[in-house]
């Protein structure tokens, strides 16, 4: 299962989704709570704005507590590699991946915690704690495949439930990369794929595909299957548009994908399945 940020904007959301995790899943992995991102490459651009720093740490705080736990260490951190960010003066891309990764590694803590509540004992993982080993382009990193499915079977296979980070892995030397805009969704369908699941979910804050744009054609309607080369031709999980090889890890290991709203879990939402002629080619 796979949590997006808009789905996780409150300690609310995120307790909710954590009960969404009962309904049974191996593994769990996490965007930033919504729109954390985007602050954080604002942050990183702009070190010193303290009202921008102060509605990050605001915002995570008050979840922090709302859970039970505790991000002071995290934003700590985060704090010190603003300093020196806006010390050198300089931001280079590694950095900047070290920056953005905060905002995962913050809701994997969160989520932890209200998974706790429910009485499920999880552990928060770092993509590349989990086994992902990317390429060193930073910023649109690349996962390099074998090794990471082979890593990721290894390490998450058996044990507590994990919750990963997604949108992150590591070089082969252990330094943090980002794997583009929306890679959680990319990270999502690797574990899925590693672990052999029956299924992976997207949980979003749309019910599924519709068969058109809503703003353009009002009856537009909720499909309930698609296959995964037409998914791919929509470009878009939801609302939202697809991390271009999202579907590429699913789609070779023949996983179908479904996407659903976790502000409607009783809707099925859209199963993408995988074309059956590509299965194991
Ligand atoms: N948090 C990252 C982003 O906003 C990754 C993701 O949400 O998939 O792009
Ligand atoms: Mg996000």
């Amino acid at each position: 299962m796979k949590f997006g940020g808009s789905s996780l904007a409150t300690a609310a959301n995120i307790q909710h989704c954590a009960s969404l995790v009962k309904k049974g899943a191996s593994a769990v992995v996490v965007s930033a709570m919504g729109g954390t991102t985007d602050q954080l490459l604002e942050l990183a651009d702009s070190p010193k704005e303290d009202s921008l720093w102060k509605a990050l740490q605001s915002n995570h705080e008050e979840a922090a507590k709302e859970l039970g736990t505790d991000v002071s260490p995290l934003l700590d951190q985060l704090q010190h590699l603003l300093l020196g960010i806006s010390a050198v003066g300089e931001l280079t891309l590694r950095s900047k991946d070290l920056v953005l990764s905060f905002g995962e590694r913050l809701s994997s803590k969160l989520f932890v915690a209200a998974l706790a509540k429910e009485g499920l004992e999880a552990r928060a993982m770092t993509g590349g704690e989990a086994g992902i080993v990317t390429d060193d382009r930073f910023g649109e990193a690349t996962p390099l495949m074998n090794i990471s499915l082979y890593q990721l079977k290894e390490r998450l296979g058996s044990g507590t439930l994990p919750v990963i980070t997604g949108f992150l892995g590591a070089t082969q030397h252990g330094v943090t990369t980002t794997i583009g805009r929306g890679g959680s969704d990319y990270t999502a369908t690797l574990v899925g794929a590693a672990l052999e699941a029956d299924e992976i979910w997207i949980w979003s804050d749309v019910d599924g595909l519709l068969s058109a744009d809503p703003r353009i054609v009002p009856e537009a309607s909720l499909l309930t299957e698609v296959s995964c080369a037409e998914a791919i031709e929509m470009g878009q999980f939801g609302a939202k548009s697809m991390h271009p090889r999202a579907l590429e890890p699913a789609a070779e290991k023949g996983i179908p994908v479904r996407i659903r709203n976790t502000f409607h879990p009783e809707i099925e939402g859209t199963l993408i399945k995988p074309d059956t002629e590509e299965k194991g080619t």
